[in-house]
């Protein structure tokens, strides 16, 4: 455990879980990721007057999308508001599952009937592989690991009902996992709090700064435009394509996509009234001695746990950074040190070892939810395709949807999913539900609270 008197920069952990200010002066609000893959910032380029496809949206799915385009022939122009990478993609935490740990195996056969429940489930799994493909493929230098996922339980009700659906995950889509027992759990985690938990293995990390910095790089080299503080204004339907009306200019196009997932608003109405964005924050701690690291994660996996508002954790690659997560009241570039109190004060539940410990960096971004809390991908009644509502974990299905919507733009039969036919439901009372979520938010944390 480091003394307080090693404190250089940041603000101790245990200072910043009781909201004492000193070194909060020190704080950097900025993701951590950003110190190796800086914003860029060349001036935007000029706008063509058209192009094959105009993507909205500079994240995973949008860059993955354009990659795809440009591998098929097409030209392909990515605009985003804010400078490339604003959005969540190179703010999330860089853990990267199948999406299956989001839906309740039984629940969701009983929703959507045993044959698509597999397929949906299955497509999971090849969505890692994808992503893990796609890295390889285009050479791309962002620490990607199989690393695997330990997913402590907060009760042993909850160890007991994960046992069962992860065996209901190998019944109904062959997917592998083990269980690890309470007593056994240090070889997975330093930690106490834990009712035991599951591991996924095939489940991987990556540096999400480098990964969208080297997507950016790999459209460049095959000739696309990414273009940054251009926000798309305007749609419209010219009967040959599409009018994307920006500040800038107006560019042509045979077809759009959407990409926005949790920064969509009122562009598309029909998306807005579909996804409600939820704040979600990270922190990062200063770089901790090896063998306190090496006790704290023996695995150096990536980590979430049971509760209904979820947190989740990893180490930084190479610098033996602690990187912990979870849902955040008020988000947009919050910079008060209060608004990450709570993921300090989570993150010493689990490890009161780093109580002296530094936290450097906090920052937080929008993720996209859904109402039945499934992605969903297609083409609007006014012909605009989309792919968003990854419910927070996107970084695997956001470069499979991307890739898969730039297929079905192309009308080649390999861009179907099982997340075709879905129904798309729009929140009974958006409005509200944008600001009723945080409010839940907070009483689930209340709930999760009194049960520890
Ligand atoms: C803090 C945080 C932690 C996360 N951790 C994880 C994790 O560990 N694992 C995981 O799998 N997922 C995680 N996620 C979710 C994951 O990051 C997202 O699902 C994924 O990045 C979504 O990618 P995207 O390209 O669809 O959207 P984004 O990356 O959010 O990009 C959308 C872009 O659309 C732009 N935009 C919006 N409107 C317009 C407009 N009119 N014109 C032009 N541009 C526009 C925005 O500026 C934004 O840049 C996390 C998310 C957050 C916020």
């Amino acid at each position: 455990m480091q003394d307080e008197k090693d404190v250089v920069g940041g603000i101790a952990a245990n200072d910043l879980a009781h909201g004492r200010s000193e070194g909060a002066n020190t704080l950097k609000f900025a993701p951590y990721w950003w110190e190796a893959a800086p914003r860029p910032d060349a001036p935007p380029a000029d706008l063509p007057a058209k192009t094959d496809v105009v993507i909205v949206g500079s994240g995973f799915t949008g860059l993955s999308a354009a990659i795809t385009l440009l591998n098929n022939g097409r030209t392909a122009v990515v605009l985003d508001r804010g400078v490339p990478g604003f959005g969540a993609s190179t703010r999330n935490g860089g853990q990267i599952g199948s999406g299956n740990q989001k839906f309740r195996v039984k629940r969701l056969i009983a929703l959507r009937g045993e044959a698509k429940a597999s397929a949906m489930l299955r497509e999971g799994m090849q969505m890692l592989d994808y992503i893990e493909s796609l890295i390889q493929k285009e050479t791309i230098a962002c620490h990607f690991r199989r690393c695997g996922r330990f997913r402590g339980a907060m009760q042993p009700a909850h160890y007991d009902a994960m046992a069962r659906d992860m065996e209901d995950l190998k019944a109904i889509a062959g997917v592998e996992s083990f269980m690890v027992s309470r007593s056994d759990q240090h070889a997975e985690i330093g930690s106490d709090v834990f009712f035991g938990g599951s591991v996924l293995p095939a489940d991987a990390s990556l540096h999400p700064g480098l990964y969208h910095a080297g997507l950016m790089a790999r459209i460049a080299e095959k000739g696309g435009l990414v273009i940054g503080n251009t926000g798309a204004d305007r749609i419209e339907a010219d009967g040959k394509g599409f009018r994307v009306v920006t500040a800038r200019g107006t560019i042509n196009a045979r077809n759009v996509i959407i990409a926005t997932n949790g920064y969509t608003d009122g562009l598309v109405p029909e998306l807005g009234r579909r996804i409600v964005p939820i704040g979600s924050g990270l922190i990062a701690t200063e770089a901790l001695p090896q063998a306190l690291y090496d006790e704290l994660l023996p695995k150096n996996r990536v980590y979430g746990n049971t509760n209904r508002v979820f947190y989740y954790f990893r180490g930084a690659p190479d610098e033996r950074r602690i990187i912990w997560g979870g849902r955040i009241g008020r988000s947009g570039g919050t910079t008060s040190p209060s608004n990450y109190r709570h993921l300090a004060r989570d993150m010493l539940h689990v490890f009161p070892q780093l109580k002296s410990t530094p936290v450097t960096h906090a920052w937080d971004g929008l993720i996209g939810y859904s109402f039945d809390e499934v992605p969903h991908i297609g083409r609007t009644a006014g012909g605009l395709h989309y792919a968003l509502g990854y419910c927070g974990t996107g970084v695997s299905r956001a470069t499979y949807f991307g890739h898969k919507i730039a297929l079905q733009v192309a009308g080649d039969a390999n861009g179907r999913t099982s997340f075709d036919d879905l129904n798309f439901p729009a929140y009974p009372a958006h409005a509200i539900a944008k600001h009723a979520v945080p409010v839940f938010e907070t009483w689930y944390r209340f709930q999760d609270a009194i049960k520890r």
